[in-house]
């Protein structure tokens, strides 16, 4: 494994987004049947990045793709858990401030209620 170690000495390794990229062309590739043909070439370009990346010597440049890409799971995941704890909530209804984007949680069963915005005061009718 000496050769290997030296090859690799100076690149960049395996990080999570190569990684990610690994899993999506495998299962692009195994799976990807008839006139979805291109998914399968697309998983051929994207093993080939995967490579690329981690044979690349520009250790900056790939360390600051992953950092986005770890953001972007990271923002993925924050809307996911959003998503089923409101679908978990079977009390409350779930609004979006007209004025400032807010997100609002209100008891259900109200009827049609006044809802004032905490954050910038906006009062708006919602069914409840
Ligand atoms: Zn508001």
């Amino acid at each position: 494994m000496n050769w290997f170690r030296r090859f690799m000495m100076g690149r960049y390794g395996v990080d999570q987004l190569s990684f990610a990229m690994l899993l999506l062309s495998m299962v692009l590739v195994m799976f990807t049947r008839g006139r979805f043909w291109f998914l399968a070439v697309l998983g051929f370009v994207l093993l080939g990045l995967a490579y690329y990346r981690m044979l690349s010597r520009n250790i900056s440049a790939r360390a600051r793709e992953n950092g986005l890409f770890l953001q972007y799971v990271q923002r993925l995941r924050g809307r996911w858990e959003r998503l089923t704890r409101r679908a978990q909530d079977r009390t409350h209804r779930y609004y979006r401030c007209p004025g400032c984007r807010q997100q609002l949680r209100v008891p259900k069963g109200r009827g049609a209620i006044a809802i004032t915005c905490p954050r910038c005061g906006r009062e708006f009718i919602k069914k409840t």
